[in-house]
């Protein structure tokens, strides 16, 4: 039998969560059939997705639901009473992505194992569902019921709380997804999604980084490097101070990818990100920070800094250690937006930020040698093309 050719459309449910289901049916098409080809094209909030292959829907939801089944098995078998701990979300990405609400967190789990399973069991064909353009109506998705469905809390939605305002008050009145929706788009999350975790006195907070393609992707391999910037516990080993310091949403990016092993294709296709930072401080839970960044400067600049200079990775490392975050966030902001001017300004803030670093952490030495003319080099050049 020839491959089967489908198009097929993310639900339209908003620009963060179309974006995760899509990573999630990606990541189940290509599980399920790794000789498949995948095309996306981009369109308001949605993504159109044209598949050519021998898999059935079924087979491809069920590839998918089993990436987050056996994240959320860590929970199970670790701690059978659904406590969650902070040791849980270093081998749970599902987690760690929930922390700021983690004392909720027992029974969304237990939800969530059971729509993932529904899907593994076949009981949703996500090429039948997402066919129809109406998928979101015909499963009455939205600020309707809760039957049978589970809320899309903030570490997907971005935007989405439990409540909703009205005249006056706030109504607690979630956005529900459906089971499918709902397994894709956490299987977009743990496996496609960058996360960085911050611990401090009193304060607990995630800043979730969301790449959206915005220009057609012919070959979706490319996006295939994201999973390797997303798995943070690699992240935590090369800096491993991460977890008690702060990064500012907008040098998120920049950390993640200069990190993580990316690959000159991703510079490709018009990403940008969405970043957000979620976090508990006392009783009171919320969106703190919400932006996007592009990212294909800041991965050209990471690509030409790799290539001529190892120190990259070392001056973000010592950077980071010694708190000099803010030279962190001009970098990243310069990097990302150009300009020439802001440039040398960056280069300034840097120097000094290198030199305070030196002072203030005794194992940081040497450290001007960080910023050396290869790398001032690179990001002159990313910022003047
Ligand atoms: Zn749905």
């Amino acid at each position: 039998m020839p491959p089967r050719r489908l198009r097929l459309h993310t639900p339209g449910h908003g620009p963060i969560l179309d974006a995760l289901i899509l990573y999630g049916l990606i990541e189940g098409v290509v599980v399920a059939d790794p000789y498949a080809e995948v095309e996306v094209r981009p369109y308001s909030w949605a993504y159109e997705i044209e598949v050519e292959t021998d898999a059935g829907g079924a087979e491809v939801g069920r590839a998918a639901a089993e990436t987050l089944l056996s994240d959320l098995m860590v929970v199970e078998v670790l701690s059978p009473g659904n406590e969650i701990t902070l040791e849980l979300s270093e081998l749970s990405k599902f987690v760690k992505a929930n922390l700021p609400q983690r004392s909720q967190l027992g029974t969304f789990l237990r939800r969530m194992k059971e729509a993932a399973d529904q899907v593994a069991q076949g009981l949703f064909d996500p090429f039948k569902e997402y066919s129809d353009v109406e998928h979101a109506l015909n499963r009455k998705e939205g600020r309707g019921s809760k039957k049978g469905k589970l809320t899309a809390h903030i570490p997907i939605s971005g935007i989405y709380g439990k409540y909703v305002g009205s005249s006056f008050k706030a109504e607690a009145k979630g956005y529900h997804l459906c089971p499918l929706c709902s397994t894709l788009a956490w299987v977009g999350m743990v496996n496609y999604v960058p996360i960085l975790s911050y611990f401090g006195k009193g304060e607990t907070s995630v800043t979730y980084i969301v790449p959206q393609p915005t220009i057609p992707v012919e070959d979706v391999t490319a996006l295939l490097a994201l999973k390797d910037v997303a798995d943070t516990r690699r992240m935590e080993r090369v800096l491993p101070r991460l977890r008690n310091v702060k990064v500012p949403a907008i040098a998120a990016p920049l950390v993640v990818l200069a990190v993580g092993e990316t690959t000159a294709a991703l510079s490709d296709v018009g990403l940008i990100a969405t970043v957000y930072e979620y976090g508990r401080a006392g009783g009171g839970y919320g969106v703190r920070t919400y932006g996007s960044v592009p990212l294909d400067r800041l991965l050209r600049f990471i690509e030409a800094a790799k290539l001529r200079s190892d120190k990259l990775t070392r001056l973000i490392q010592a950077l980071i250690r010694t708190e000099e975050v803010g030279a962190l966030a001009v970098l990243a902001e310069t990097v990302a937006f150009g300009g020439l001017e802001r440039a040398y300004g960056a280069l300034r803030t840097l120097r000094a930020a290198l030199w305070q670093a030196e002072r203030r952490d005794e194992e940081v030495r040497n450290a001007e040698v960080l910023l050396d003319e290869q790398l001032v080099e690179a990001i002159l050049e990313t910022t003047y093309t």
